[in-house]
């Protein structure tokens, strides 16, 4: 609108609206230099079995560490990296990471634990990434040990995901998760055409679930339809005791991730904190500090 309003439309590119630009623009030369400089770092969080408590897989969450040393969370670039076309060197420097990093991982929350690592819905519909991306897995020498997350609406595009892509990293070993479900398009209906290993309740019907009947519902209804096809539910972002009682309590779900339980640490911090002792691998009886 205006761009095409003629002539006077000088006066509407406003003062503000040149700050935004700018703004904007300094943020995708930053993002981009960051990548040259692979400036990137990961967060590990748990994945926990809320029974006996133990660490049964951890999840790569990547950080920016931005021009003036501070750490930013993928809210504030993820989305900007996908428009740049910047997202895919991001994966491939997070399995870097990860495998430069494997025995400090393997130390720390055991030998067994998956490794998940969040792939963008536009990355999981592009069949050359995804080949790429698998290649690197394999290249690891232990694909089986990795999960890549997924939100929900990769499953449901019309593409070759489900068909193609998909056996090509179940051919691998690798686990494929459902991340944040229940807030993409999908309905639930359309889960029993989805063959993943695990299903991630979105943190939205997490919080207060203990107080919320609908969600309750919900949650029951997710329960009983991923039983029924062989999916591991695992609930997102817990946060209190009184989550974890109602999960205990009026739910069969096992499996469960939130500051409860451990927030994403550093790698780093985590060498300084704990060397190598199996008694204090993150997890509940040893809840390290957020350091995110
Ligand atoms: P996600 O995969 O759903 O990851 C969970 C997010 O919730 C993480 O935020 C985590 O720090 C946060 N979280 C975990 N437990 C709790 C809790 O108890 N309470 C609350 N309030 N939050 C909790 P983070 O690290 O900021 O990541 C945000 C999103 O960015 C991720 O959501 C994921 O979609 C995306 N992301 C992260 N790393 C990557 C990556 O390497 N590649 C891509 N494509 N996306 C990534
Ligand atoms: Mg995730
Ligand atoms: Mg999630
Ligand atoms: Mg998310």
């Amino acid at each position: 609108r205006i761009k095409n309003s003629g002539k006077g439309s000088a006066a509407f590119f406003d003062a503000s609206m040149e700050r935004e630009a700018l703004a904007r623009m300094k943020i995708e030369q930053s993002l981009r230099l960051a990548i040259l400089e692979k400036r990137f770092c990961c967060a590990f969080q748990s994945k926990v079995d809320i029974r006996t408590q133990a660490v049964t897989g951890i999840e790569a969450l990547v950080r920016l560490r931005d021009d003036e040393g501070v750490i930013q969370a993928p809210g504030s670039f993820i989305n900007l990296a996908g428009e740049l076309g910047l997202i895919d060197e991001l994966t491939h420097l997070v399995l870097a990471e990860i495998v430069k990093s494997i025995d400090l991982i393997n130390d720390s929350f055991g030998a067994e634990a998956t490794i998940s690592i969040n792939v963008a819905a536009k990355q999981a519909g592009n069949p050359e990434f995804m080949r790429s991306f698998a290649r690197a897995l394999d290249e690891t020498g232990f694909p089986q040990r990795f999960m890549i997350e997924v939100t929900e609406d990769a499953f449901v595009a019309k593409n070759h995901f489900q068909t193609e892509i998909l056996p090509m990293f179940r051919k691998l070993g690798v686990g494929i998760s459902i991340d944040d479900f229940g807030t993409g398009y999908s309905s639930l209906s359309a889960l029993a055409d989805i063959t993943a290993d695990e299903i991630k309740i979105d943190r939205s019907f997490i919080t207060d679930i203990h107080k919320r009947p609908r969600s309750q519902g919900i949650l029951r209804a997710i329960e009983s339809l991923s039983e029924a096809l062989g999916m591991t539910v695992i609930a997102e972002g817990l946060e209190s005791y009184e989550e974890l009682a109602y999960l205990q309590a009026a739910t069969k779900i096992r499996y469960a991730q939130g500051y409860y339980f451990a927030r994403p640490i550093f790698l780093e911090e985590l060498k300084l904190a704990t060397p190598t002792s199996s008694e204090s691998r993150p997890g509940v009886s040893n809840r390290p500090t957020q350091q995110n």
